[in-house]
């Protein structure tokens, strides 16, 4: 917007003084005005949003409702240890029972297809019964992982040696379900303000100033960053390492066999059908150094590497043609525990979904609430 001066309608409407501001409608920005303004409907919250769609992860992403691979967890539970390993997963597996009690399956592409893992060797296939030991109180079921190499063939996959199943996981369309939580927000009376940088905010004892431009100014009581892997310039304290993620995806392809959520390298790699086609994202673990950025750009090199794997592993012997190529930025840091925390008397914060946001954006909403409150 132009600094053109402002009229009295609009700063005694649009830009009036709101109790909570949100900066980013992404599903963390969305599901955190769902769980407010439900507890405290008579609270008025605003989300400023920079793009005129969101525009981050939460539109670029594959769409897995993800519970997560066995090698993630195992690497998971060895990085930071079994309780914040399964506080994760108890997270993206309620967060996944929200979003369908929300919303029908129909409306927001919902399958329970069933999630599955390719492995090479039997490291990982070996500690199955102890990592379904730790997720029985979460899932209830003895055999959250099992092994289903008979699948490998029935999907024609190539170069796989041992195919895991997880029964937990599904699939949806990200699209959809950031509509519906929109159309959500505005029947609670949730405001939007789209278009909208915000600029810079400070904080006084009575009240916060968020500016938008330069002569333009909201004020309100309380903020919360739910700016994901663009924090960086509000949280200077907090680690948020921005991760690109490039995806590719087929035009039809006919007599398609796959059919579900795939993981490959402790989930660096990730696949999907989408009706007859396929989608492909990943391997950032190729080349870290150049995939740590917020830039929205596909390079030549990932995206050749991605189509070898689509023809080697996911599609042999099959022809295919690429129909689009993007990219997202995930927000990622040496732990995968999101950051969700009070920063000061007013400003709040919940960010670094890695890439699991789809899952645990509904939890994470909720655990913000508890703090704004
Ligand atoms: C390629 C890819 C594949 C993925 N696959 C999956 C998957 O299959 N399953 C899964 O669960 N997760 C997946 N993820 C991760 C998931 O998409 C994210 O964790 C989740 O979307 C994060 O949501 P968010 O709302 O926190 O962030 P975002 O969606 O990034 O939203 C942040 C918003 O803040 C806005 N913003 C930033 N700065 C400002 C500012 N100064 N003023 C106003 N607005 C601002 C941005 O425009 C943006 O819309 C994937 C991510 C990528 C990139």
């Amino acid at each position: 917007m132009k600094n053109i001066s402002t009229s009295i309608w609009e700063l005694d409407t649009f830009y009036r003084k709101r109790d909570i501001v949100i900066i980013g409608s992404g599903f963390t920005g969305l599901w955190t005005a769902i769980s407010i303004k439900e507890k405290f409907p008579e609270k008025s919250v605003l989300i400023i949003e920079r793009n005129p769609i969101p525009t981050g992860a939460s539109t670029r992403n594959a769409g897995f409702a993800c519970f997560g691979s066995l090698t993630e967890i195992i690497s998971d539970s060895e990085k930071m240890g079994w309780d914040k390993t399964l506080d994760l997963v108890k997270m993206r597996f309620e967060g996944l029972q929200k979003i369908q009690s929300y919303f029908s399956a129909d409306e927001i592409d919902f399958e329970l297809c069933g999630g599955y893992e390719i492995l090479n060797n039997e490291k990982a296939s070996d500690r199955l019964d102890e990592v379904n030991q730790h997720l029985f109180p979460i899932t209830k079921t003895e055999k959250t992982f099992r092994i289903a190499n008979e699948k490998i063939k029935e999907f024609g996959l190539g170069k796989s040696e041992f195919l895991v199943e997880n029964l937990c996981e599904g699939s949806l369309h990200s699209g959809k379900l950031l509509m519906k939580l929109v159309e959500k927000c505005h029947e609670i009376k949730v405001e939007f303000l789209c278009g909208t940088e915000v600029e810079s905010v400070s904080e006084n004892e009575n009240e916060l100033e968020i500016k938008i431009n330069k002569n333009l100014s909201l004020i309100s009581d309380k903020v919360i960053f739910c700016t994901n892997a663009f924090s960086s310039k509000f949280l200077k304290f907090e680690e948020i390492i921005p991760a690109r993620g490039q995806v590719i995806l087929t035009e039809p392809i006919e007599n398609l066999k796959l059919k579900g959520t795939f993981h490959y390298d402790e989930g660096f790699y990730y696949f999907r059908n989408i009706g007859n086609r396929i989608l492909l994202g990943g391997a950032r673990n190729q080349d870290f150094k150049t995939e740590e950025t917020s830039i929205f750009e596909t390079t030549e090199f990932l995206q050749n590497h991605l189509e070898n794997f689509l023809k080697d592993v996911i599609l042999p012997n099959q022809d295919f043609k690429i129909a689009m190529r993007w990219s997202g930025i995930m927000a990622m840091g040496s732990e995968k525990m999101p950051i969700v925390k009070q920063l000061s008397e007013r400003q709040f914060c919940a960010v670094r979904l890695s890439g699991m946001g789809v899952a645990l954006a509904p939890k994470i909403g909720e655990m913000v609430c508890e703090l704004v409150s």
